[in-house]
Order: structure tokens, then sequence, then C-alpha cells
């Protein structure tokens, strides 16, 4: 048995030295695709589901691999969080998003994106003097600090300490904390006390039993509750159907974001989305 253990133990370890060689190689293509202009982002909106409106939107990487087309995130977010890239990586993607609400803002006025949401790793979390780079960016952009949500990870946060303060420094900047994926990780419950939170984004496992009928629809009945109790605003992700969005309306919630509504969608097909058509 022993002898036995030994060699799983080795395939494993070879196993893990071709994922950590892959993941180098993803993050030295990465690193090219930073230089080069390869990435850019789309944004999805999150709707006010009580009256259609577009309360904010979402900013998501994309790749385009000039061999291999389009690689989703899943594949190169973690390469970038194993290799410490995400930092500069994650600067990049905050600093382009921010330059593109104030775009939003000068275009529409009033009718721009309320909010802006940008996905941070823990890895950049942890980052000495984050809080102060995100300032700067605000700066820089002239984006003020209201218009700009951060949403983290359950899991990013779970182990307090330096993650906190990070976000604790960057709630006395004005910026909105989301929890993402919420109700997937650790400590969700507990989490709510020691972090400082303004929305839930309450994660599409959910929201894709809501219509079930029965337990089904029970943890996103509670989530609902909570945020509402502790003055949360919610958000309920990965709405694909009417149906899920009506449930979700009945149960309280007023904000959603999912196929349903839009696909992430480049700058440009947003500003048209608010851009009242010109009379015939
Ligand atoms: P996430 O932050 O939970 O983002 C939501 C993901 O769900 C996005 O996938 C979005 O396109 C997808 N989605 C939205 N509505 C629906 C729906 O109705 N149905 C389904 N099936 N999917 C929906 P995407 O863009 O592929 O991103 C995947 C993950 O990669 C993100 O999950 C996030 O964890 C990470 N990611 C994406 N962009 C960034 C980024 O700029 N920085 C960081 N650190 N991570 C990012
Ligand atoms: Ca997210
Ligand atoms: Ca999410
Ligand atoms: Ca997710």
């Amino acid at each position: 048995a022993k002898h036995q253990g030994k060699g799983r133990f080795r395939v494993y370890t070879c196993a893990m030295d071709q994922r950590g060689a892959e993941q180098a190689r993803v993050a030295a293509d990465l690193r090219t695709a930073l230089d080069t202009g390869q990435l850019h982002l789309v944004y999805q909106p999150i709707v006010d589901i009580t009256d259609g409106s577009l309360h904010g939107v979402e900013a998501l990487v994309r790749w385009d691999h000039p061999e291999r087309g389009p690689v989703p995130p899943a594949e190169f977010i973690p390469a970038a969080e194993r290799t410490g890239l995400i930092v500069p990586l994650g600067g990049w993607i905050l600093a382009e998003a921010c330059a593109q609400a104030v775009r939003w803002q000068r275009r529409l006025g009033a009718a721009a994106p309320e909010t802006v949401s940008v996905n941070v790793s823990a890895r950049q979390l942890r980052e000495a003097g984050f809080a102060d780079d995100v300032a700067a960016v605000l700066h820089r952009t002239g984006l003020p600090a209201r218009h700009l949500t951060v949403e983290v990870t359950e899991t990013a946060v779970f182990d307090g300490g330096a993650a906190v303060d990070a976000l604790r420094a960057l709630k006395d900047l004005g910026v909105a904390v989301a929890l993402d994926d919420f109700g997937t990780g650790h400590s969700s419950l507990g989490l709510l006390r020691t972090c400082p939170v303004d929305l839930l984004k309450v994660d599409k496992s959910f929201v894709d039993t809501v219509t079930h009928g029965g337990e089904h629809a029970v943890i996103a009945a509670a989530l609902i509750d909570i945020s509402n109790g502790l003055h949360l605003r919610a958000v309920a992700e990965g709405v694909e159907t009417a149906e899920q969005a009506a449930e979700l309306r009945r149960l309280g919630y007023r904000y959603a974001q999912g196929y349903h509504y839009a696909r992430p969608l480049p700058p440009d097909a947003v500003t048209a989305l608010q851009t009242p058509a010109p009379a015939a």
C-alpha cells in the first residue's frame, strides 16, 4: 500500500509540475498580450428589475489570442493569479474601466451607468498600497469614487488581515465593495459581520433553481432578507430566463444581471443602449 501511495504521489507531483509549466507559459503569453493590446474589456449591464433601467455595468476582461482566438478568463485569470501577473493586469483593467466610466459620463450624463464594477483578485487586494493605487487611478481618470464598485470573492477576504484592511481603506475613499459569488464560499454569513461590504452578488447557482418550486428557492429568498435586514444591496447573478426574473422580483430583488437582460457588451453597445434613437 505504501508503495502504491508513493507512486500516486509521484504522478500527482508530475501533474502539478505540468500544470505549473502550463500556467507559466500562459502567463508569459499574457504578459505579451498586455503589452501589445490583445486584451480588452466588455461590460455586462446590471439592471434595476423594478423598472428595467440600467443601474451599472460589470467590467469583464477578454483576450483575443492571435493564434488561439478568444481565450476565456477562467483559463488565464488563475494563471495570472498564480504567477503574480494579476497585479499589473488588474491595474490595467481598473484604469481602463475607470477611463471608460468617465467617457460614458461625458457622453451620456445622467444616463451613464451609475456604477462600474471591477473584479479584484485576492492577490491584488493583499498587495501593499492597493487602496492608494485605486485612489491614484480615480484621480488620474477623474472618476468620482462613488461610481466605482470593487468585486471580491469571499475566499479573498475570509481570513481577515490585509484584505479586510484594504476593503476598509477602499470604503474610506468612497468606493463600494461587493461580495462576489455570494453563498458559495466557506464563511459567507460570518463575513458579513467582519467585512465592510455594501453589496452581495448572489451566485448564479441559487438563481438557477429559483423557479423549481418548494425548497429550491429558499436560499435565494433568505439571501434577499439578509441583505435587506443588513441594509445591503443584492444583485442576482446569471439570470437567464423571464421566469427567473419574475420570481426574483416577487422575492423582492431589485438588481439583476444575466443573459436574459444582456450579454457582456463592448463599450459602444452600452452607449447605444442609453442613447435615445433619433426621431425619424
Ligand atoms: P464572475 O465575476 O462571477 O463574472 C460573471 C461571469 O458569468 C462572466 O463570465 C459572465 O460573462 C458570466 N455570465 C453573466 N451572465 C450569465 C448568464 O446569464 N449565464 C451564464 N452561464 N453566464 C453568465 P466571464 O466573463 O467568462 O468571467 C468568468 C470569471 O473570470 C469571472 O466570474 C471572474 O471571476 C473572472 N474575471 C473576469 N474578468 C475579470 C477581471 O477583469 N479581473 C479578474 N480578477 N477576474 C475576472
Ligand atoms: Ca464578478
Ligand atoms: Ca460572480
Ligand atoms: Ca463566478
